[in-house]
């Protein structure tokens, strides 16, 4: 495995101190299936008082510490050092209630939750797979190391840990570990709503979200009870859209759809932006688009980004009649849709002497007659349209 520099450097750091280190998991996995890491991860059995004097030139930050986890900043770049872990009891379906430390790496890769995850690697030993999971790699399976109705209960979040990763990488959930997910699936509630919402963004988006979503109905709809009918839109549509309208497309179906989504994100603590971004294309899903002129007008009336919203949802739930691409035409013919594109702005009204809050009222409406093609964007036709 070919490892960047920095991380050669860290190794050898430790190397030195005569410990043992290896990168971990994501890593190793991603570098196997033939793709460029996001991130290296260092697994060591030097203790984090050891760590701390091993990089005591250079700069560090504890926030993990009390798990084993030192951050080294290195070249700028922080990299993540644990010390080798067993977890201790879970009694809350979530956490280990202590983790303490230990010389051997067998029994920090029994800790990790897939076989996939829980394979490490250095220059000295190679490759170190105690639980097959290269074999895994290959046969495209996410299988729990060890006992996964113990894994799942000790921490729910593996649970949905389990779909996602089965959605990014197009794998199957290996079926005792499937029926185990779905089994407990129940303690999902004890995963906080951040944990959640992060792990359901990177499941839409994955290139096997619709299967999984189709197959593990049952626990997406304890994560977002209020996709009550969770009904998917035609596979292929779904498959070619950007993941918000992939998670907007599956609300379009329930009774009240921007409600809906409205509560679903509320209650995953979602931001404003996104969840107002989604409310207005879900609350105009019935909007009907036929022709430049009634594109223009919705442009005028909710601007690019969310009338671009409505034709993709519209084009995935095959009930639009314009394709997402009459936007761009439109625009790139010039259409004016803002009110910042009209020939004439507030000054021009007062000088015709129109005042207060005509002035707004009567720039909107002029802005809709010229979006919807009926007054062309220049200073005479839209005084005259004004004085008609
Ligand atoms: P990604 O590409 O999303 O970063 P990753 O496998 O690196 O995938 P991380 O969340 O960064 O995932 O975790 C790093 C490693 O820590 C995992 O590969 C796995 O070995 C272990 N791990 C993470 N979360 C858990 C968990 N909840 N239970 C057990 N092991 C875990
Ligand atoms: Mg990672």
């Amino acid at each position: 495995m070919n490892l960047p520099q920095n991380v050669e450097f860290l190794i050898s750091r430790l190397n030195a101190a005569s410990h043992r280190a290896d990168v971990v998991g994501g890593c190793v996995r991603d570098f196997l299936l033939g793709k460029e890491p996001n991130d290296y991860d260092i697994t060591t059995d030097a203790t984090p008082d050891e760590m701390r004097e091993i990089f005591s030139d250079m700069r560090t930050v504890d926030t993990g510490i009390k798990h084993g986890t030192l951050t080294v900043i290195c070249d700028s770049h922080p990299y993540e050092i644990t010390t080798y872990r067993v977890d201790g009891e879970y009694t809350d379906n979530r956490h280990p209630d202590s983790v303490s430390f230990t010389r051997r790496v067998s029994d920090d890769l029994a800790r990790r939750d897939f076989t996939v995850n829980a394979m490490c690697y250095n220059h000295t030993d190679g490759l170190t797979d105690l639980y097959f999971g290269r074999e895994d790699l290959e046969k495209r399976i996410i299988r729990a190391v060890g006992d996964p109705m113990l894994r799942f209960s000790e921490d729910a979040l593996r649970i949905l840990r389990a779909l996602r990763f089965a959605a990014t990488l197009d794998f199957e959930i290996e079926e005792n570990t499937s029926r185990a997910a779905i089994a407990l699936s129940k303690n999902l509630s004890s995963v906080s709503s951040e944990r959640i919402l992060v792990e359901w963004r990177k499941l839409v988006a994955g290139k096997a979200a619709y299967r999984i979503i189709e197959k593990y109905k049952s626990i997406i709809t304890l994560i977002i009870p209020s996709l009550e009918k969770l009904m998917l839109p035609d596979q292929e549509a779904f498959d070619s859209a950007t993941p918000v309208i992939r998670e907007l497309a599956l609300f379009a179906q329930e009774n009240s759809p921007a409600a809906a989504y409205a509560s679903a994100m509320r209650a995953l603590k979602s931001d404003n932006k996104s969840r107002d971004f989604g409310v207005t294309v879900l609350k105009n899903l019935d909007e009907s688009i036929k022709n430049e002129s009634e594109l223009g007008i919705l442009l005028s009336k909710i601007g690019e980004d969310h009338a671009r919203g409505i034709l993709m949802l519209q084009a995935v739930l095959k009930k639009g009649t314009l394709p997402t691409s009459a936007i761009d035409s439109l625009i790139k013919s010039g259409v004016c849709y803002k009110l910042s594109d009209l020939k004439l702005n507030g000054n021009d009204l007062l000088s015709l002497g129109i005042r207060g809050s005509e002035i707004g009222k009567t720039l909107s409406r002029l802005l809709h007659l010229v979006a919807s093609g009926q007054v062309k964007n220049e200073k005479d036709e839209l005084v005259a349209s004004i004085k008609r």
